[in-house]
């Protein structure tokens, strides 16, 4: 049994600090308080009552809709040697009772429920025979009518502490709470006079863009190409989106899956076990693809078209980094988007107020892709937070990346174009005459006489529909309904007719040259976690994370005291495991040369460099605070400083928010985008005496500047 909650942080789980409030929300609930934690997705919730489950007697008692996630987390605690089981519609009674014998016996620290259970008197006399501790309710917003996903049987939760033998602590957790869903769950849950804990909505990791003015269709395939083996969701409006962008995809040889309310039930399940066992990495989806992923390495969300609203394209876009690695959240805006949204308001059969407040949620969506401020700031202050910074640099506006480029002179031959057939031909057709095709009905039609004819031959047809298809979607080009869709001049045409308005098209810097890092060794890793997964019928994240696997391959860990230095690895892992990784890296590395990492190298005396920062770096993740790592160690702060940011720059986990004053932060931040990071000592100078070098790094550190 560990002693306190960092041992149990560093022993099971491998962790070696807590993230942003799961301190003081595990010492609420150790205080047998009760406690609200309003965090955002992929904060780290789960691990604030399954730490107390662990140091408390009794067992912990966890409600969660999410039937489809039990099984994974179950499997995910009983693998780092917490034993718990689930109990919810999928087993069989007799089933259901030996799991509650053995719970009532002690067997569990913790037992997942759905919450519909509690509607059962029969379960709820065996669940009085148990001594609950805790009951830990996740989801929470599900009690309140005003959430999103409104759920009944929480309105039982109440009653079922009230009824247990003694009243365990009630902890809820949530990552959606507007006060007046707080004060729902507060009294719907019956909580008594509780410690209410928010972290806010941010999250550093997501990296926002808004795309214009670009195919589409060609930037997923770019992004895909420039992101190889990345996992990731991309998300359009329609079904039939979905299938057209999927047989892309599939046709240019990426492994897509497909999900949307069209498809079976079967059919569904299967791709999505085959998203979390990576055997997919990319999932073409409508919006019907939601709750119950837990896929911690989802690197990019990219929506196709622009959401209703923006707290749908937040819990959307959310789904990436949940294991706090960096990823993408992308929209690929165009106009038409907004037509299509206006068309699903305008279908549905809505009280006059409520479509008006649709109206203003989708014109809060339409100014997030329009703004050219931060948007995390835009995000957060819809949300109603306050102080947020002007510039997160972390977004598409705060490090804007691309170029424009003048492409007047081709819209111009485009219009005219339209223009000369007479405003009464498709796409296809205006494409063709533009790269003089020599097709029959050209010519019959004698428009291989027109002075646009041939005026574009340098561009394919693909490229000549896409840029026609962007003009229509930025409305210099207008475009029929019907079957056989019709070319018209739009309402901007005339300006750039007449030379008076300049048409500017975003394109992105060319991508950075794709990775040279070598990933063999990460690449055999994943295999063999593939293998164990499947053998144990887990997915491979329940094994590891990616950013273990990273870690490793970067570390190249070879005896077991290092491979428990690694995050993601505690006690547990490293017997059931261990040896196996630690074979392969040993494999690769005498097979390269490469220098691996061993306790021996990590506890050497100071003179050996490159263990010395090791060495102190495995002092901080025991919890020794820098001060004492310097005495102990008998080096001076500065030098264990360094170390720290050695090891933060080699990618090792460091709690970075708790060495840097946080309003310190800001300000640095400020002076580092404004003097660059290159030269430490201009930005010292621009920054207020007692903020010191390392503060500095750190956060240039932090921020990956
Ligand atoms: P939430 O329920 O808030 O969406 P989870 O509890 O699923 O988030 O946690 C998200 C991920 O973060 C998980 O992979 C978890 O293992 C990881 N995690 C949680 N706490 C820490 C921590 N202190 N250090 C490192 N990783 C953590
Ligand atoms: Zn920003």
């Amino acid at each position: 049994m560990p002693h306190n909650s960092l041992e149990a942080l560093n022993k099971y789980f491998g962790y070696s600090s807590f993230r942003p409030g799961q301190e003081k929300l595990i010492a609420s609930i150790l205080s047998s308080k009760d406690t609200v934690g309003i965090m955002p997705t992929g904060g780290g919730k789960s691990l604030c009552y399954q730490i107390p489950a662990l140091l408390l007697p009794g067992v912990t008692l966890v409600i969660s809709p999410l039937i489809s996630l039990m099984k994974d987390q179950v499997d995910s605690l009983n693998e780092i040697g917490i034993p718990s089981t689930y109990i919810n519609s999928s087993l069989v009674w007799s089933e259901l009772e030996h799991r509650l014998y053995l719970a009532s016996r002690g067997k569990f620290r913790l037992v997942y429920i759905a919450p519909e259970r509690l509607e059962s008197d029969k379960f709820l006399g065996i669940l009085k025979e148990m001594t609950v501790s805790v009951l830990a309710v996740d989801e929470a917003h599900c009690v309140s009518q005003w959430g999103h996903d409104f759920r009944p049987s929480f309105l039982s939760i109440a009653s079922l502490a009230g009824n247990l033998r003694t009243r365990p602590v009630i902890a809820a957790f949530t990552a959606t709470a507007t006060e007046q869903v707080k004060q729902d769950i507060i009294s719907l849950l019956g909580l008594d006079s509780p410690n209410v804990y928010s972290t806010g909505f941010n999250r550093d990791n997501l990296y926002f863009s808004v795309v214009k003015g670009i195919d589409k269709t060609d930037f997923v395939i770019d992004y895909l190409n420039s992101h190889k083996n990345q996992p990731g969701i991309i998300y359009a409006a329609t079904r039939k989106e979905v299938d057209r962008l999927y047989a892309t995809l599939v046709r240019k040889g990426f492994q897509a899956g497909k999900y949307h309310a069209g498809l079976s039930d079967a059919e569904r399940s299967r791709t999505q076990e085959a998203f979390s066992y990576d055997d997919l990495r990319v999932m073409v989806a409508t919006n019907a693809f939601g709750m119950g992923i837990d896929k911690s390495n989802v690197r990019f969300v990219i929506h196709l078209n622009m959401p209703k609203n923006i707290e749908s394209y937040y819990q959307e876009a959310g789904r990436a980094g949940r294991d706090g690695d960096p990823a993408d959240c992308i929209l690929l805006y165009s106009a038409s988007d907004i037509h299509i949204q206006k068309f699903l308001i305008e279908q549905n059969p809505l009280s006059p107020e409520r479509k008006a407040a649709e109206y203003g949620n989708l014109q809060n969506m339409a100014d997030y892709c329009h703004t050219s401020l931060c948007l995390r700031q835009y995000i957060l202050e819809y949300f109603g937070e306050t102080g947020v910074p002007e510039n997160c640099g972390n977004c598409g506006n705060c490090k804007d990346e691309s170029e424009l480029s003048d492409i007047t002179v081709d819209v111009q031959k485009i219009l005219s174009c339209v223009r000369r057939v007479g405003q009464n031909y498709g796409v296809n057709l205006v494409a063709n005459v533009l790269r003089g095709s020599r097709s029959k009905k050209i010519s019959l039609l004698g428009f291989d006489q027109l002075s646009t004819y041939g005026i574009m031959k340098e561009y394919t047809a693909n490229e000549l529909t896409n840029l026609i298809n962007l003009l229509v979607a930025e409305e210099y080009l207008g475009i029929t309904e019907g079957r056989y869709p019709v070319l018209r001049l739009g309402n901007r045409a005339v300006p750039v007719l007449t030379g008076k308005e300049k048409v500017l098209r975003k394109v992105r810097k060319k991508a950075p040259t794709a990775d040279t890092a070598d990933t063999t060794l990460f690449e055999m890793l994943r295999g063999l976690r593939k293998q164990l997964s499947e053998k144990q019928n887990v997915p491979p994240y329940v094994i590891f994370h990616d950013s273990t696997l990273q870690e490793m391959s970067r570390l190249c860990p070879v005896d077991r005291p290092s491979m428990l230095a690694i995050s993601g690895v505690g006690e547990n892992k490293l017997a059931k495991y261990g040896s196996q990784f630690i074979e392969v890296i040993s494999k690769y590395t005498m097979a390269r040369e490469i220098a691996p990492l061993t306790a021996k190298q990590a506890a050497a005396p100071p003179t050996a460099d490159v263990a010395s920062h090791l060495s102190t770096y495995e002092m901080y993740r025991e919890g020794k605070s820098l001060k004492e790592i310097a005495a102990l160690r008998k080096l001076t702060l500065q030098t264990v400083q360094g170390h720290i940011i050695r090891c933060g720059q080699a990618g090792c986990e460091i709690d970075w928010d708790s060495l840097i004053p946080s309003p310190h932060e800001d300000l640095i931040l400020k002076a580092v985008r404004r003097l660059g990071a290159q030269k430490l000592n201009p930005v010292k100078e621009a920054l207020p005496k007692e903020i010191d070098y390392f503060t500095i790094r750190a956060v240039i550190c932090k921020h990956k500047l």
